[in-house]
């Protein structure tokens, strides 16, 4: 009937039997499951270990499901027709439930004998003072003990659709009983030996039999170990070999030379060392642009760890090969504040350095766009203004952006598109993002990281308060701001209620402004439904130090450097992420002053948000705070991973399958070494199997 190996897991689901066009249908549309192979590929969510019964007594309510052994008596039909149901009662020597049947019934009805006993499995709820079972699964006692299945029965998820044509858990481990013994021959091997003889992996055909119907825990757990590398390591393969594909057809501008401003800048323009990570990274981005082929990099660090030194010293060898580049900010403060510094770190050095946002004046704009154009501007800094149509430019040699994860991919894309030779890229983060799902999610980039802080920085002391304790906060803020010290003061802002926590913002700027009266103390405020020009000009207070305390919302989050601002006050901290606590603490700490993050939260905390508190008080580390957001929020929620599908896995998990990952892109990258096109003979299921994967998923757009 199938004519060869492939075919009979092609074959449409609606064929298998028990299924038929309107299951088909419904497994369609609410899980995607079109053929054999679709619903192989179902994996069971969790197991029920049914080795093990409970008593009667030890029932609870919240128990997914329970294995009972007792004796049935009391079956009793209710109503008539379409409202009938049939009980019974099930009892053991602790006590007894209710088991309950709304359709099927007829022919259970005689069935059960009362001097035997029966096994029953369900799940309970609370009925009266005990508990009921509906529609439980019934098995003679004797029966089960001779019985070949494990004690392990898979769990597969179901929807109120699936349940509604029967594709509850056990409707689809039937089906799954249906399909295995037909496909079982046929189930193609997909990893070479090369990967699966070292790592001692079972086969796919036995992996994806056990993951169905473990027959022990150990299978178990190799099936479900196979799975999982299998998984993480084609999507491995699969963003290597894009990142392979890239560099062969890139070209990439050559810049070969360390020239003046380069040289002049290291030894005269820094007025402090430059750090060991700091300058891995630079040579990293040497190495890159001398390869002739495109720069792609993602530079992560913590903030305060030097990034834009790195962005200026990198700029500077585009320029010293007679190249322009480029510094993009998410924002126009940020935009401003690195034009600011860059220009007056290359005060006196000749170098060409224009600003160009949103709000740059007509007059303005032409004058750059026409530097730009004639090359007489050899550094542009600004936000996406600069990838309108409009900017043109002599030749743009580097890109650098700087908060990666507020720029979309479009956009990126759309610079990229504006030479033949497309201009290298450095992308900067100071969002750390765990090593596993950077990985992942930026598999096909090459990653730098400044792991390590200029010296001399004190880490930032943080302290968890409550709100009642905010006057001896406020005492804390006068003590520092006598010390010459300047305060921010943050409120959350979140989308839905803006109103609300605009509301809560002023009120806390009025309180503030009560505590702090002018002309003693000055406040500044900033917040998002502001002009902007009075947004800069309240900021532009703060900078220069003219005011004392900058009430705020998370419009400072990003990159603003006051280098003597020493406290961070933080209201409402347990509305706030994990990252984003990371990110407003960030602000302080900047200078040699000993500085402070006070987060101020109500007193009844969630358990997640009170395990975020104690967090943020016990590391400064960025990473080991972006493991732990990982872990508690899962990998679907960290930024940027929705939209982009990468993270729909079907059992791998980045936040828990770290070594296995690691593992995964190990293989895959020796596998390309070797085999850079996947041409040989052995590797040809590989490669098949990779465009079957992917065939219509160009995730990889992402990036080129
Ligand atoms: P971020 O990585 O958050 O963008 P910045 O580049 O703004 O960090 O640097 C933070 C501060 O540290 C700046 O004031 C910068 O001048 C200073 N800095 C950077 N590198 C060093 C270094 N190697 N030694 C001392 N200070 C440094
Ligand atoms: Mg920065």
């Amino acid at each position: 009937m199938y004519r060869d190996r492939s075919h009979i897991l092609d074959t449409p689901v609606e064929y298998l039997k028990g299924v038929g066009p309107r299951r088909a249908e419904i497994f369609r549309s609410e899980l995607d499951i079109r053929n054999f192979s679709d619903l192989l590929e179902f994996f069971p969510f969790r197991y029920v270990d049914r080795s093990k019964y409970y008593t009667v007594s030890q029932i609870r309510g919240d128990m997914p499901y329970v294995q009972i052994k007792g004796r049935i008596s009391g079956i009793t039909l209710h109503g008539k027709q379409r409202t009938s149901r049939m009980t019974a009662t099930l009892s053991d020597e602790t006590g007894s439930i209710e088991l309950v049947w709304f359709r099927g019934f007829k022919w259970l009805k005689d069935k059960f004998r009362n001097d035997r006993e029966y096994v029953v499995f369900g799940k309970p709820v609370p009925f009266g003072r005990s508990y009921s079972i509906a529609h439980p699964e019934i098995e003679p006692y004797e029966d089960t003990k001779t019985a070949v299945s494990s004690g392990l029965q898979p769990v597969y998820n179901s929807t109120e659709k699936l349940r509604s044509k029967g594709l509850d858990s056990r409707g689809t481990g039937k089906l799954m009983k249906t399909l295995l013994p037909l496909v079982k021959e046929h189930i193609p091997e997909t990893l070479p030996k090369s990967v699966t003889e070292p790592l001692r992996l079972i086969s796919r055909s036995e992996a994806l039999q056990y993951i169905h119907f473990p027959v022990n825990n150990d299978l178990l757990q190799k099936a479900r170990a196979r799975l999982k590398f299998e998984e993480l390591f084609f999507l491995q393969l699969n963003l290597l070999r894009h990142r392979q594909l890239r560099m062969e057809k890139s070209q990439g501008f050559l810049f070969t030379r360390i020239g003046n401003q380069f040289n002049e800048f290291y030894h005269q323009g820094l007025s402090f060392e430059l750090t060991n990570a700091q300058k891995r990274v630079l040579r990293e981005i040497r190495r890159d642009t001398l390869s002739g082929k495109q720069m792609n990099r993602l530079l992560q660090g913590d903030v305060g760890s030097g990034k834009t030194i790195v962005a200026v010293m990198s700029m500077l060898m585009a320029l010293d090969n007679g190249f322009q580049a480029s510094l993009m900010a998410p924002t126009e403060i940020l935009a401003f504040q690195h034009y600011e510094s860059v220009r007056s770190m290359l005060e006196g050095s000749g170098v060409e350095v224009a600003l160009l946002t949103g709000t740059t004046k007509t007059g303005e704009k032409k004058r750059v766009l026409k530097g730009l154009t004639d090359g007489s501007i050899d550094i542009i800094i600004g936000t996406h203004a600069l990838i309108e149509d409009m900017v043109e430019f002599d030749r743009l040699g580097l890109v650098v952006i700087d908060e990666q994860h507020r720029f979309g991919v479009a956009q990126r894309a759309k610079l990229w598109s504006k030479s033949d030779t497309p201009p290298h890229i450095l992308v900067m983060t100071a969002t750390p993002i765990p090593r596993t799902l950077a990985m992942t999610l930026y598999g096909d980039l090459d990653v730098s990281v400044i792991d390590e802080l200029p010296p001399g920085r004190k880490p930032v002391k943080t302290i968890h308060q409550y709100d009642n304790n905010r006057l001896k906060v406020f005492g804390f803020m006068r003590k520092q701001i006598e010390q010459g010290r300047q305060v921010y003061v943050v409120y959350p802002l979140i989308q839905e209620s803006e109103k609300l926590d605009l509301k809560d913002l002023t009120d806390g700027y009025e309180s503030i402004v009560r505590e702090f009266p002018a002309p003693q103390y000055n406040v500044s405020i900033v917040h998002g439904k502001m002009k902007p020009a009075d947004k800069d000009y309240e900021m532009q207070r703060f900078v220069s130090g003219q005011t004392n305390i900058m009430v705020a919302t998370t419009v400072i989050e990003v990159g603003i450097d006051v280098p003597n601002a020493s406290v961070m006050v933080i209201e409402s901290a347990e509305r706030f992420g994990l990252s984003q606590l990371h990110q407003l603490r960030g602000r302080v700490g900047r200078g040699a002053e000993q500085s402070y993050c006070i987060l101020m939260s109500k007193y009844e905390l969630s358990a997640d948000a009170r395990k975020r508190l104690e967090v943020m008080v016990e590391s400064n580390d960025g990473f080991r705070i972006a493991e732990t957001d990982l872990r508690l929020r899962g990998p679907g929620d960290i930024q940027g991973t929705k939209q982009s599908g990468i993270l729909d896995l079907k059992i791998a998990d980045i936040a828990q399958d770290g070594q296995i990952l690691k593992f995964a892109r190990a293989q895959a990258k020796t596998l390309l070494n070797e085999d850079p096109h996947l041409s040989r003979p052995e590797n040809l299921t590989v490669k098949k199997r990779i465009h079957e994967l992917f065939r219509d998923k160009l995730f990889w757009s992402r990036i080129s």
